[in-house]
């Protein structure tokens, strides 16, 4: 049994909005990931369904590596197609917000929205969203946004309408935001509503493959030389941080996505319980951390390193070079264990030629 646990007034609110909308944009934070894109097309396709004219905008591409995600092809990308973002949302009666809970979180998009009157609704699992929006869906317990709005569909009686493409988009933001089922997946209702998303005949192993098992011959060599030659450890304080330079995301080829699930491997090490990655990109040094137990990274990427997310994981922005950002990091080691000294293993941070490319 799948416990209703969308207060009951806000779902006939937003049913109100939705019957009285006909063109409604849905959007998503920056950097879009499978949950962001499996949740917002998973809804698109319902209220398309509806007979809504619905259009999904982003405010930048899908990493090749989501591609197969159904409707992907269809999504307007504010940073390819200015013009038309801008009118869908400025024309939009009502406008869903999946899968953030900041308009920091969805670049130039956030300056288009906040000054129009439409109405907007929040659906998301991040901690502590902004107070900007006329129905908020809030669930920081959820595993995803994709399990929020299953809830929702199922809560307005919309379940029917969840066809074999909407629920493939919805497994995918189960899957992916769980890191194939590994956490934040604790509540069986989790399992019961995947048996319901399951239920509608998706191609459970190739959506798994896809989205879990898929890489590139050069992100795997790119992960291999970061996890070989790069990952530091500090196993007094639990801590591992990996960085990358331009330079060596150059030499591998790197495209968006590449490394996704880096951060993530120094936790399999037995005492290493919080990871961090930095990687410089253009313009500024990207902060992904994640953690396990009850030890939070969202409270050191909101003190550190300009960001928040979740408690297990989350992500940030630094402004200045790879060293000053790794500098934080050591700000943050000591400021957490100040008796502890910081001994680390530090593997030889020199690249090597390892790349046939870079001869
Ligand atoms: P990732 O490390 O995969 O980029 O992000 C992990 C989690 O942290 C996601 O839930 C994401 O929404 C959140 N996150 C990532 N980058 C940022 C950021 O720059 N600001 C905030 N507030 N959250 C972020
Ligand atoms: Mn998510």
């Amino acid at each position: 049994m799948i416990s209703s646990i969308i207060d009951q007034t806000t779902i006939e609110r937003l049913r109100a909005l939705i019957n009285g909308a006909q063109r409604i944009a849905i959007t998503c934070h920056k950097s879009p990931d499978g949950d962001a894109l499996g949740s917002t097309l998973a809804l698109c396709h319902v209220l398309r369904r509806l007979g809504k004219d619905a259009v999904v905008v982003t405010p930048d591409m899908a990493p090749k590596s989501l591609e197969f995600i159904p409707g992907v092809r269809e999504l307007v990308v504010f940073t390819r197609q200015e013009a038309r973002a801008r009118l869908v949302l400025n024309e939009a009666q009502l406008i869903f917000c999946l899968d953030f809970n900041s308009l920091k979180r969805i670049d130039r998009l956030g300056e288009i929205i906040e000054p129009l009157k439409t109405k907007r609704v929040l659906i998301d699992h991040h901690l502590e969203p902004e107070n900007i929006f006329d129905v908020m869906i809030s669930h920081p317990e959820a595993s995803s946004t994709c399990e929020l709005v299953f809830r929702v569909l199922m809560q307005m009686g919309l379940l029917r309408f969840m066809d074999r493409m909407t629920a493939s988009c919805l497994y995918v933001g189960l899957t992916t935001d769980t890191g194939g089922f590994a956490y934040s997946c604790d509540s069986p209702e989790f399992y019961e509503i995947l048996a319901s998303v399951m239920r509608r005949r998706i191609d459970r192993i190739d959506l798994y493959n896809k989205a879990m098992n898929t890489f590139s011959a050069d992100s795997l060599r790119l992960q291999g030389y970061a996890i070989s030659e790069k990952m530091q450890l500090f196993p007094e304080h639990g801590a591992s941080l990996i960085t990358l330079s331009k330079e060596e995301l150059e030499r591998f080829n790197y495209t968006r996505g590449d490394t996704e699930s880096l951060v993530n491997k120094p936790l399999a090490i037995p005492g290493i319980y919080w990871s961090v990655f930095l990687r410089e990109d253009a313009d500024k040094i990207k902060v992904s951390c994640r953690s396990q137990g009850s030890f939070s990274v969202s409270d050191i990427c909101a003190r550190y390193f300009n960001g928040g997310g979740h408690e297990n994981a989350a992500g940030g922005d630094f402004c200045g070079t790879l060293d000053e950002a790794v500098a934080r990091f050591y700000q943050v080691l000591t400021d957490l264990f100040p008796d502890l000294p910081i001994q680390h293993n530090e593997q030889q941070s020199q690249p090597i030629n390892n790349n046939e490319n870079d001869i």
